[in-house]
């Protein structure tokens, strides 16, 4: 990669306007390799070098990709009416570098969602023809049985949806925990085809997205409300 000024590395991975992303690095808080440098129009490369801002490591990114594990009471939404948005808990430089969520989980749902401000990539993740596996965990409000399992994998009829929505897996873990996956997105689908089936979700947990789970790999030991970035090994596991 070529060099480029540093204010305007700082200003394009989110730091904040031209103004700032200057004082910041005339102030001394900016580090390189261990050494601060207080030029703002030095022209660094953007990769093989470890950067210190404000005393915290950080790594230049290209694109930004992160997973959350979003507690309930949050809203999917950059302007939230009733509740905080799930934006309020990342960092202010990723929100100002415009990341977006990949699809939306409802107020009361937990678990993992995805992040990230490349278009393309939010696009291919959200399309059902990919058929990307989403895993959800489902406290019922009546233990589940075997006809509630083989109606969701049967297909379901949703009002407003034309064709059948079927589960691709579904199986009880506990009396009243159902886990099951489906590679569509839609309004509130998980619930609605519960409901469909003869049962009722009391709560919702999104458990895995892909190859990724919460627990697992890279999103092992990743709490409520903590966000980590997602690599490009991560990645290959979405597909
Ligand atoms: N299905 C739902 O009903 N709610 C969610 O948050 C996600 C999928």
């Amino acid at each position: 990669a070529l060099p480029v000024k540093l204010e305007r590395i700082l200003q394009n991975q989110g730091f904040g306007s031209r103004r700032q992303c200057r004082q910041l690095v005339e102030l001394g808080e900016v580090r390189i390799n261990g050494e601060v440098v207080d030029d703002p129009g030095a022209e660094i490369p953007t990769s093989g070098l470890v950067y210190e801002i404000e005393g915290e490591a950080w790594t230049y990114r290209e694109k930004t990709y992160l997973a959350l594990y979003k507690p309930a009471g949050f809203e999917c939404s950059h302007e939230p009416k009733h509740h905080r948005g799930v934006y309020s808990l990342l960092p202010h430089p990723l929100v100002v570098r415009n990341v977006q969520s990949v699809g939306r989980l409802d107020v009361d749902t937990t678990g993992l969602l995805l992040f990230s401000d490349d278009g393309a990539f939010i696009h291919n993740l959200s399309s059902p023809k990919k058929h990307v596996p989403k895993v959800y965990r489902a406290e019922l409000a009546e233990d589940g049985t075997d006809a509630l399992v083989e109606r969701l994998l049967a297909g379901v009829s949703l009002i407003d949806e034309p064709q059948p929505v079927k589960a691709l897996t579904a199986r009880l873990l506990a009396p009243r925990t159902l886990e099951m996956s489906i590679d569509l997105g839609k309004y509130h689908v998980v619930k609605r085809m519960i409901a469909a089936a003869g049962n009722h979700v009391d709560k919702l947990h999104r458990h895995g997205f892909g190859g990724l789970a919460l627990g697992e790999g890279v999103l092992a030991g990743l709490a409520e409300g903590e966000w980590v970035y997602l690599e490009a090994a991560d990645l290959q596991q979405l597909h």
